[in-house]
């Protein structure tokens, strides 16, 4: 494995120092023991509810290059290699600047309030086929996962993709100008995290901040049908940044036509630069056709040779919790896997992937959403259209979901519950063969326990 960082790099990243002179060779980063890798440098991070100090004895022992820590350290040999800073997470942001300066390929970086992680893996899938690419792991987007991906960038990579997140204003302009991207995504503006955002307009200008963070000339990608455009298109000027459009109509940048949505894949056109190329998806879903578009559209703006991307983008394959479409334990049939986050607008997305999969019935299982605050009863009930045209029988669970689920038509209401978990048991009562589950809630609702008891293991 190559060498990340060397006591130069750290000290010079951090300003921080050691007690005594030590050559380092860091590997990685981490800051979390349960994870640590040999040769890895550990950030001892001060949290709400544990301070990473308390590890630092475990992480050396587990072979970590070195430590980094504010505080002093009972019970550590004075030649321990530990680096002392002011502050951890300071130096976690530093050594993220560091390593983004020092980083010659190209960044992409990717906000939106939903399909974030999902167009992350695709293009970093894609990218593939043009060089080395380093992506954050996971949904790493925010105060530590951005500074963490960063820190971890191999200097000698091709391309650097990150995912920058928000739930409350002020936090992706930071973010954005640490990963200081050449090229930034913004897959859509929706209702998450209403409840501290308070209206689709302040999320829109929040998720602007992405575009104020690219060079002049850089490429800001968006769906042509994204809600608060006018608002991208106006920063896009301000910043002199060429705002790109992704959609069906002709005014797009990024043309998307002859869509063909199936069970299990889709296909379609995009023109692009008068080029008219066909691309497929091996996973089913409208979102994903929207989110190859952005990835295409990332793709172009890196100048290379689009049509490389065709078989990249092909070999694609939805993530856990976020669409992968699992087997049925007992019975013969389906569980549309989409129990990692829920927000309004990708319930109704899964909903019509759902319908899409053509299943004899259609089983819908929905946990509440969070962080819709005040707005929280009228979002959900919002959802009553979609779940009436696309659900045979809906199991609930939450307080939330309690109140749509009270509004459904009788023949549909299978049950509600407190708590995934006592779900569990009425779900499986009435599985037949042939049945497609849709499984999605928020990811503290746990709907996760319903997917892995009903399916068989992968
Ligand atoms: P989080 O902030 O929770 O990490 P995220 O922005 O990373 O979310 P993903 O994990 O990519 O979002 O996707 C979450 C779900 O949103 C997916 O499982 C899918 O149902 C839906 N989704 C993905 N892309 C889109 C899209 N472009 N439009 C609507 N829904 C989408
Ligand atoms: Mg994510």
């Amino acid at each position: 494995m190559s060498v990340l960082w060397t006591e130069t790099d750290l000290t010079h990243a951090t300003g921080g120092s050691f007690p005594c002179a030590m050559p380092i060779k860091g590997t990685g980063i981490s800051i979390d023991t349960r994870t640590i890798e040999k040769g890895d440098i550990f950030i001892a991070i001060i949290g709400e509810n544990s301070d990473g100090h308390a590890h630092i004895q475990k992480a050396l022992e587990a072979g970590a290059a070195c430590a980094i820590a504010s505080n002093p350290i009972a019970g550590l040999p004075e030649n321990a290699p530990v680096l002392y800073v002011k502050d951890t997470l300071q130096a976690l942001t530093d050594m993220g600047r560091y390593a983004r300066h020092r980083f010659t390929g190209k960044v992409i970086a990717i906000t939106g309030s939903v399909g974030k992680t999902t167009t992350k893996e695709m293009l970093k899938t894609t990218l593939s086929a043009f060089g080395t690419v380093h992506a954050a792991a996971g949904s790493h987007n925010n105060h530590l996962g951005v500074p963490l991906t960063l820190a971890r960038l191999p200097i000698n990579t091709n391309f650097c993709v990150c995912e920058i997140g928000m739930n409350h204003i002020g936090e992706i302009a930071p973010l954005a100008e640490l990963v200081s991207p050449h090229i930034a995504i913004i897959t859509e503006v929706a209702s998450s995290h209403l409840g501290y955002m308070q209206n689709l307009d302040n999320i829109a200008k929040e998720k602007s901040q992405i575009i104020t963070a690219l060079p002049v000339q850089g490429v800001a990608l968006v769906p042509e049908s994204i809600y608060g455009l006018e608002i991208f298109k106006e920063t896009a000027k301000q910043q002199q940044v060429h705002l790109q459009t992704v959609g069906t109509t002709s005014a797009a940048s990024i043309q998307i036509s002859d869509i063909h949505l199936g069970a299990q894949k889709s296909a379609f056109q995009a023109t692009i630069n008068k080029q008219h190329l066909t691309f497929s998806l091996s996973s089913p879903g409208g979102h994903l056709v929207r989110n190859a578009g952005l990835v295409i559209g990332a793709i172009n703006a890196l100048g290379v040779d689009i049509q490389h991307a065709i078989s990249a983008l092909a070999s694609f394959q939805t993530g856990n919790g976020r669409g992968k479409i699992l087997p049925l334990q007992e019975q013969n049939g389906l569980v549309l896997d989409e129990s990692y986050n829920a927000s309004t607008l990708s319930i109704r997305t899964a909903l019509q992937t759902l319908s899409l999969l053509a299943p004899a019935r259609k089983i819908v299982v929905l946990g509440d959403i969070m962080e819709l605050g005040e707005y929280s009863e009228q979002e959900h009930l919002s959802l009553l259209p979609n779940i009436t045209s696309n659900a045979d029988l809906v199991f609930c669970c939450g307080s939330m979901m309690k109140i749509v689920f009270e509004q459904l038509p009788p023949p549909l209401q299978g049950a509600w519950c407190a708590s995934a978990q006592e779900l569990i048991p009425l779900i499986q009562s009435i599985l037949q063969d042939n049945d497609t589950l849709l499984v999605k809630g928020s990811n503290s609702m746990r709907m996760s326990a319903i997917v892995t008891t009903l399916t068989a293991p992968a």
